[in-house]
Parts: C-alpha cells; structure tokens; sequence
C-alpha cells in the first residue's frame, strides 16, 4: 500500500501493548473503503479533503483532531482538538512525498484502532497526491518563477479581496510600491544573471521584514508591490523605512566585487473613495516623489495635499 508507517508518537506506546493487539486486523468493509475513496475524489482541495475524511471515519474509529503537514511546500492545517495521544504516519505516493499526518485523540490509540486508521488512510492517498499537484500547479501559476514573489494575477486578486477584507472589518491597508535604485546600471556592471541574484536577495530581505500575513508581489522587472494589512500610515512607514535600510545594508560577493543595491519605496493608504486601481496610482506617485527628490527613501501619498507627499 502507498501509505507508511514513519513513526509512532511516544505518547501512545508509553504503555505495553497486550500481545493479542498485535495481530490487529482493520475491521472495515472493503465497499466501506471504495465509497469512501470515491467520496474522496470529489474535490481537488486538501482542506475539504481532509475535513470530509475527519467526518467520514468517524463511525470507524473516535479520532478528536487531524493535523496535515508539508514544511516544504509551507503546509499546515489542522482540523478538531489535537489531544494528549497522537499517532503519526508519513503519507507517500509511488515515493512521492505528500506530507506527515497525525491523529489525536485524549486517550490512546489500540492496535486494532491504529489498523483502521492504517487501512482508511489508503483512501485518503491518490486524492490526497491529485490535491496537492493541483495546489502546486495553481501556486505556480500565481508566482513569479525568479523570485517566488506573488506575480500580477495574484497581486490584481490579493488586492480586491484585502481591500474587501479590509472595508468589511474596517482595518487599514497600506500598499508600499518599491523600485530599485539604477538597476539598469546594476546590469551593466555586472551582468544580467547577477541582476537576477540582487532582484531575489531583495524580495528575500523584504519578505523577512514584513509579517506572514502580509504579500509581496513582484511587479515588473525591479519593481514590487507589497500589501500590509492591519498597517496604518505610521506602521507601514516603519515597515517601508526597514525594508529600504535592509536593501541599503546588503552586500553582494561578485566576480567584479562587491555590490550594493538601494531602492525607493512609495506609500499609500486605502481611504474610502480608493478602488485598486486609484491606491495604486497614489503609491506609484509617492514612488516617484521619492525617485525625483534623491531615491534611497521612502516617500508617503496621503492623499492630502502635494505637500504632504514627501519627507
Ligand atoms: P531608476 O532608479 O530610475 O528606477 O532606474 P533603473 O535603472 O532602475 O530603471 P530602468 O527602468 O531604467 O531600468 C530597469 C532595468 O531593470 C532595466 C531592465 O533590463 C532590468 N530588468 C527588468 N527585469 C529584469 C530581470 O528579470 N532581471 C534582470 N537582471 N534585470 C531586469
Ligand atoms: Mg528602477
Ligand atoms: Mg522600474
């Protein structure tokens, strides 16, 4: 069978299993398992997946909480209580790693309990695998391949739904609009595939300054939009202010030395008569304040006066 067995926790071998229990056979009808798979394979989304397999054996085995997980490809979701007891199986496809899953409950688990949920694991597998190639293929689709940042598309369908996010909850949301400093001169100097190198170690400093829950996007060539929800103006221009000091301070090891890149950053926040298009339209207008008053700096659309545009 493609599931295995990577490991069981110590919290449920912390007591002698009786010898009988060892010979554990799953107790569950084989059309029990072929309705279950077909019901499975009903959707390409691992959360639903997942949840209907939580509700699906429950009449088979008492399970409190199920937790997925796939560090790689940044994967955690848990459904129910995640008790004290836990049993943890490492889910495989013809050697395709899909991700580790546990079963927790407050008491532990039996043999024969552990056979079933060994034996309804091997329905959860196939649309389990279909679940994440679907999810890798639509990640893709709405990554930039360079520099993993988000790309266009996700960045025109994250801004309508934080904006929505943002009115019906009402928090602020700030969008920062970055561009590198002389980049075009970057490639000159040093070649495009270095140019490559400083576009992916910037989108990496500017992911470490910003919150998980905040989204960068790669824009076009050298330019970058990142969204920041539940940021007012004075956040979100500590936010900006670190990202650009971060870029200030790396230091690139080349084969024609070292190099250093800036890059200036425009700020605007969502007032209430923005749509997409307007915010960005503000932010790209502080942008350019701050290209034309020095770059190196981080510029603020208030949407005011032109006088409150730039420090
Ligand atoms: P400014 O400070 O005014 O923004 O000047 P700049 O040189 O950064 O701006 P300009 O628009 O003149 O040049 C942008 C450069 O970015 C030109 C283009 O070749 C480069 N570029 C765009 N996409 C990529 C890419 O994917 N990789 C590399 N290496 N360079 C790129
Ligand atoms: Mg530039
Ligand atoms: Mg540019």
């Amino acid at each position: 069978m493609a599931t295995q067995v990577s490991n069981m926790s110590a919290s449920n071998t912390d007591k002698l299993t009786p010898y009988s229990d060892l010979a554990a056979k799953p107790q569950i009808k084989s059309e029990v398992l072929v309705r279950l798979a077909t019901f499975l394979q009903t959707t390409l989304d691992y959360q639903k997946i997942l949840t209907l397999f939580k509700q699906e054996i429950a009449a088979a085995v008492l399970v409190d909480g199920i937790c997925f997980e796939h560090k790689e490809n940044d994967i955690y979701f848990s459904i129910g209580h995640l008790g004290t007891h836990s049993c943890n199986y490492q889910l495989t496809a013809q050697s395709e790693v899909l991700g580790d899953i546990s079963f927790y409950r407050s008491t532990r688990f039996r043999e024969h309990e552990l056979a079933n949920i060994e034996a309804l694991m091997g329905t959860l597998v196939y649309p389990l695998r279909n679940a994440m190639r679907y999810k890798t293929a639509l990640d893709q689709a709405f990554r930039d391949p360079l520099t993993g940042a988000g790309n266009r598309i996700a960045l025109d369908d994250s801004l309508k739904r934080e904006m929505e996010l943002a009115r019906r909850h009402q928090y602020e949301l700030s969008l920062l609009m970055l561009d590198l400093d002389h980049f075009k001169a970057i490639n000159d100097g040093f070649g495009h595939l270095v140019g490559d190198e400083v576009l992916k170690a910037v989108v990496g400093e500017i992911k470490n300054c910003i919150r998980q829950t905040d989204i960068c996007f790669r824009y076009g060539g050298e330019e970058f939009v990142v969204l920041l929800n539940n940021a007012n103006i004075g956040n979100a221009r500590l936010i900006a202010e670190r990202i650009r000091m971060a870029v200030d301070s790396l230091c690139l090891q080349t084969d024609n030395g070292p190099l250093q890149a800036t890059i200036s950053c425009g700020l605007a926040i969502l007032q209430e008569k923005d749509d997409a298009h307007s915010l960005m339209c503000k932010a790209d207008k502080a942008l350019y304040k701050a290209k034309q008053t020095g770059r190196n700096k981080v510029c603020v659309n208030e949407n005011k006066s032109e006088a409150a545009l730039c420090e």
